[in-house]
């Protein structure tokens, strides 16, 4: 049963309100997160409490509850030399990273310009109201490193 520290591996189909498919995990592997932690969106890990290997979860998230709501705040206008599209011309709706000093961010970009770009901060599904369709591939104990480390080793989790 899922409960804090268990390792859950899930795959996941994501649709938007209009049912559009975002997401769908079935072209690669399971995801998976160590309960509790805050691996994965409130909402989701909230929803997952309790259920077991084998079940199958529908869950529709309002935005406060998925990726937050989308913040004014956030569009910003920089220089191109900070994005990191690795020679790819650069297109409003593409996903880069940006370097700060907080380490590598993803934005999305909204405008080019000559020398600079406006890039929009907002995580690409903040303000959107989601729908997750889950079946649940495995729950199991986490390992004594994987509860020191607080996320998961191995498939679909971290490497190194
Ligand atoms: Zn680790």
């Amino acid at each position: 049963m899922i409960e804090k520290d268990k390792v859950v591996l899930f795959h996941y189909v994501l649709k938007n309100e209009q049912g559009d498919v975002i997401e769908d995990s079935r072209t690669g592997e399971p995801l998976a997160y160590m309960h509790g932690h805050g691996g994965i969106i409130p909402g989701l890990e909230k929803e997952l409490e309790g259920k077991d290997q084998g079940d199958h979860v529908d869950v529709t998230l309002a935005a406060q509850d998925a990726y937050g709501e989308r913040q004014e705040g956030m569009l910003q206008r920089v220089s191109a030399k900070y994005l990191k599209h690795a020679g790819k011309k650069l297109r409003p709706g593409m996903q880069v990273a940006v370097s700060t000093d907080k380490g590598n961010r993803m934005v999305t970009v909204v405008k080019v310009g000559l020398k600079t770009v406006d890039i929009d901060g907002n995580h690409p599904l903040a303000g959107l109201t989601l729908s997750f369709s889950v079946d649940i591939v495995e729950v199991r104990d986490a390992t004594d490193e994987e509860k020191d480390h607080g996320h998961v080793h191995g498939p679909g989790g971290h490497k190194h």
